[in-house]
């Protein structure tokens, strides 16, 4: 089979969905490669790298297999004919997706959002990928925009506390921010309304704070709260948040808008030139206040909600989504063709378009 991988047109999107060293594996399984020019260019990787390890540069979108990063905008959809197949981020909860002209063009397409979280597919698993980019990004945000250190400074001019940082929602991107923001010396807490959560957090060396509202739901994630859940919930926060430097907030629940944790109030209890990095702004922001995509200050508190942080790593993001998306493709492969086996149920879970079929 021949693989095409595209150059991304989004704004902002750096990564790109297969990087060189990856494509030796792929060669060696029967399959060819073709990059589109300046694929890598975001990466800051050069065609000259993907010529080097084994793939040509020529055009991707006549190749049986698309590989992408971010989901197809519509011109992209209408260079893809029937019989293709398509593996990227595809949002397939999104309500405008780009499903059903996938469908409708007859291309078969594998969403990396929906492969089961299940041990044998971690290594597919991109959203965990990014989400410990995010995770990671989040913190160094946070200490940019911050006014005060991070760790505990003892010098002849005095000594500095060090910051406390608090973390709400700690699935994979959570648990990232918490243990990058302990490397940096702060004092981390977490919290979580799945209680198995609680282990997790202490192992890497944070507080665990208990609110009392177990809201684990299926699957291993979090259902969404009742209304009188909500409101007990935004009370408990707004008294624990006051002591904190810095928060870092990660809640999310599927296909429903971000929770609002962190109310107007509890940003005014805040002391000036305290920090919150939102991450749920793609989904409305987990904080009353933010505004998607900006950094704002109100009350003296800067509120940053940066989108796409692993798209400001491409360099690394690239690198493991890459592995994500040759693992996928390597479960396909049969002889060096595109076979999928669709009674094995990450194929048939991350397939979202299927001939006859949704
Ligand atoms: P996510 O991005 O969907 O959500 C982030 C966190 O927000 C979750 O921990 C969730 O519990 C929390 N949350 C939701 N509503 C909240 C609220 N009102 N208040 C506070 N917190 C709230 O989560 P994720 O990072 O995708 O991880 C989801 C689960 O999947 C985790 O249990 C993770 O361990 C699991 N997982 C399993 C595998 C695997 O076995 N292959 C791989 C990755 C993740």
């Amino acid at each position: 089979a021949r693989v095409g991988v595209v150059r991304e047109s989004n704004a902002g999107e750096r990564r790109v969905a297969l990087v060189p060293k990856i494509i030796a594996g792929l060669l060696k399984q029967g399959v060819e490669v073709v990059v589109e020019a300046g694929a890598g260019a975001g990466a800051l990787i050069p065609d000259a790298a993907y010529e080097a390890a084994g793939a040509r540069i020529g055009d991707p979108w006549s190749a049986e297999v698309v590989v992408k990063v971010a989901p197809p905008n519509d011109a992209e959809v209408a260079r893809l004919s029937a019989g293709q197949t398509l593996i990227g981020f595809l949002a397939p909860r999104d309500a405008v997706n780009q499903i059903g002209k996938l469908k409708a063009a007859g291309v078969q397409a594998f969403a990396m959002e929906a492969i089961p979280r299940i041990s044998r597919a971690q290594v597919m698993d991109a959203l965990s990928s990014q989400a410990n980019v995010a995770g990671y990004k989040a913190v160094l945000v946070a200490a940019q925009d911050s006014t005060r250190f991070f760790p505990m400074l003892t010098t002849a001019a005095g000594t500095v506390k060090p910051a406390t940082a608090l973390v709400l929602g700690v699935g994979v991107a959570g648990l990232q921010a918490l243990a990058t923001a302990k490397r940096l010396g702060a004092r981390t807490t977490g919290y979580d309304v799945r209680p198995e959560v609680a282990d997790q957090v202490r192992s890497v060396g944070a507080r665990w704070l208990d609110l009392g509202i177990d809201a684990a739901g299926e699957g291993g994630y979090a259902r969404e709260l009742t209304e009188d859940e909500k409101a007990a919930q935004q009370q408990a926060l707004e008294d624990a948040i006051k002591g904190f430097d810095v928060v870092i907030t990660t809640a999310l629940v599927p296909g429903r808008p971000a929770p609002r944790l962190v109310t107007a109030a509890a940003v005014a209890g805040m002391r000036p030139g305290s920090v919150i990095v939102d991450l749920a702004g793609e989904t409305g922001g987990n904080c009353e206040l933010t505004v998607p995509g900006q950094t704002v200050v109100e009350h003296g508190v800067t509120i940053a909600s940066p989108l796409n942080l692993p798209a400001t790593m491409p360099e690394h993001a690239s690198e493991l989504y890459s592995k994500n998306v040759a693992a996928l493709l390597e479960l396909m492969l049969s002889e060096g063709r595109i076979a999928p086996d669709f009674d094995d149920r990450v194929l048939a879970d991350s397939c979202v378009t299927r001939e006859g079929e949704s």
